[in-house]
């Protein structure tokens, strides 16, 4: 497996100036399975705390995907109370137009770490794919922003 801060090293530098704290230290983790990595931030005598975990479970079944995981934690790490709102979408779009002008193949996405270990999606025909689950679900649904009727797809 990848050295994991020696991407944190490179990327900090390549896309972020080296803006970002050096004292990270990623971690692989076969104990999260429910999503692709995590940026988990905790006050320790007021001193604010970041950890980034990567899952080794998403990585097993989308190895190709450790830079572009690893680059939206850091955005977690770049802005930690945006959550996915505004500051975390315009910084997904500089680095992903980073990456186009190095014709590398990683993309950021919102969604890949709820994309990656549920296998299905609803899809509202107006908004795409509105919620991710880990089985088949059994019920119908309605999409909470327009009410049109969603579609079950597999991912
Ligand atoms: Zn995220
Ligand atoms: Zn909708």
């Amino acid at each position: 497996m990848e050295n994991l801060k020696f991407l944190y090293d490179f990327c900090n530098s390549k896309f972020f100036n080296d803006e970002l704290p050096k004292s990270i230290i990623p971690e692989y983790s076969s104990r999260l399975t429910s999503s692709a990595g995590i940026c988990k931030k905790t006050i320790k005598k007021g001193n604010l705390k970041t950890k980034v975990k990567i899952s080794t479970h998403y990585l097993k079944k989308y190895p190709d995907e450790l830079m572009s995981i690893l680059l939206h934690e850091m955005i977690h790490v770049k802005h930690p109370y945006d959550g996915h709102q505004r500051k975390f979408i315009s910084e997904m779009y500089r680095i992903n137009k980073l990456l186009e002008s190095i014709n590398s193949s990683t993309k950021l996405s919102v969604h890949s770490k709820e994309n990656a270990l549920n296998n299905y999606g609803f899809k509202c025909p107006n908004h795409g794919i509105i919620a991710y689950k880990p089985r088949k679900p059994r019920v119908s649904y309605l999409c909470n922003k327009c009410r049109s009727p969603v579609e079950v797809v597999e991912i």
